[in-house]
């Protein structure tokens, strides 16, 4: 077989791969034989640069060149805008909705195979959406969904998880330590440590600062990152005195509490509406239970008010570092974008800084900046392509028509026929 014919043959492959169905042996990087050429008229890197008429050259699943493009491509583009992988540093991948339209529950006769299922489509979804990898602050559900990606049995992004998650009732500083070194010891990427009460209870702090400060400081300890929910201003602050890597939401911090983290180095992952407006605009799906209820909606809906009137804030604070999270829960995933489209339309934010925001800034992050994040030699070819230029037209971001991770296309052009599949 020649080498063209091969390079066709594994985009096929790699095609066939992202429907899930093929019984081919799977491959989660791209072989070292082949040599690819990705071209297209506009490159945003990941970091605020952008070049034209660029030749991607990928080998052995990462870039090896960029040039000015000549000759014939492999990959050629044309005048779509190609950016590194999207990452979601927050999304919720064991969340679905099942076939009766609800929200899964432990108890509503779904077995465990059907969960797995939709964890796994909840995957392949968003790697279909341009998410290259994504941080799942997450259950147990996701080790065997993370883990059969990385073999190559399964389709779907990079996936990074907790495994489960910390609150106030862990108790003890001792006892918070010794459930952060059980979920080390389980495999986990990142210890998810809640330290308020959702938006729609309030979110007033929960933790103790000693309770944080095990929390955090032991992961610290087992070179684990540490990400807290955090909506009361004293919650994230506390956060922030305990060393933690990242405050997750923030709806209710003040100016003080975003100053100490600019000054800290902690990350902030405000959201802007992907999971406000997936719970208004699907109530039906979650009523009833727990504080899904009337109050729970109303609190929900003065939260979006609440976000957009912190952007304007937090956007003003020098040398914050404001990463991409959506929070993408059950009937979201696949939309992650829609965060991007809404911080450039309704935050008025530069539509490169909001890609910065979701590649290179993120992947800091994850502590996976050296190696993802950016069009850059020596990076791993996650690369996704727009049809239309984001910069003019933020909707842009909602059509991602080529994927490929680690150099293998999960999603190419022709394939294209519209919007994101709706979900469920
Ligand atoms: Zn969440």
């Amino acid at each position: 077989m020649s080498v063209r014919q091969s390079i066709w043959r594994w985009v096929i492959l790699a095609n066939a791969f992202a429907l899930a169905v093929s019984t081919i042996p799977a491959r989660a990087q791209a072989p070292d034989t082949v040599t690819l050429i990705v071209r297209a008229a506009t490159v945003i890197d990941g970091t605020g640069a952008v070049r034209r008429n660029t030749d991607v050259v990928v080998r052995g699943g990462r870039i090896t060149e960029l040039r000015p493009a000549r000759g014939k491509a492999d990959i050629d583009l044309g005048t779509r805008v190609l950016a590194p992988g999207l990452i979601d540093t927050h999304v919720h991948l064991g969340w679905y909705i099942t076939e009766k339209q609800r929200l899964h529950q432990g108890d509503d006769g779904d077995t465990e195979q059907t969960a797995i299922l939709n964890v796994a489509g909840n995957a392949q979804r968003m790697l279909q959406a341009g998410f290259t990898t994504v941080q799942s602050v997450g259950g147990l559900e996701d080790k065997v969904v993370r883990d059969a990606i990385n073999r190559g049995v399964l389709a779907g992004p990079r996936v990074l998880t907790s495994l489960g998650s910390l609150n106030e009732n862990t108790g003890s500083p001792d006892s918070i330590r010794a459930a952060v070194r059980g979920f080390r010891e389980r495999g986990a990427d990142v210890i998810k440590i809640f330290a308020s009460k959702s938006i729609r209870d309030g979110g007033v702090q929960t933790m103790t600062q000693e309770q944080l400060d095990a929390a955090c400081g032991e992961a610290k300890r087992l070179g684990l990152r540490s990400i807290v929910h955090a909506h009361a201003a004293s919650a994230a602050k506390a956060a922030v005195r305990a060393g933690c890597t990242q405050v997750d939401h923030g709806v209710l911090v003040d100016d003080e509490a975003l100053q100490m983290m600019a000054k800290a180095g902690t990350f902030f992952e405000p959201q802007c509406e992907l999971v406000s407006r997936n719970y208004l605009d699907h109530k039906e799906w979650f009523r009833g239970i727990g504080n899904y209820n009337d109050e729970g909606f109303a609190a929900t809906e003065r939260s979006l008010g609440l976000r957009k009137e912190l952007v304007k804030r937090y956007l003003a604070v020098p040398k914050l570092k404001v990463v991409y999270g959506t929070d993408a829960v059950a009937g979201a995933h696949g939309q992650n974008a829609r965060d991007l489209a809404c911080r450039v339309r309704q935050n008025g934010e530069k539509a490169l800084d909001a890609i910065t925001s979701a590649t290179s800034l993120s992947a800091e992050s994850l502590g996976l900046g050296a190696s993802i994040g950016r069009v850059a030699v020596g990076y791993q070819a996650d690369l996704v392509a727009f049809d239309g230029d984001p910069r003019t037209d933020a909707t842009a971001f909602m059509r991602v028509s080529f994927v490929m991770k680690q150099g293998v296309v999960y999603r190419y052009p022709p394939a294209f026929s519209g919007p994101p599949r709706r979900y469920p």
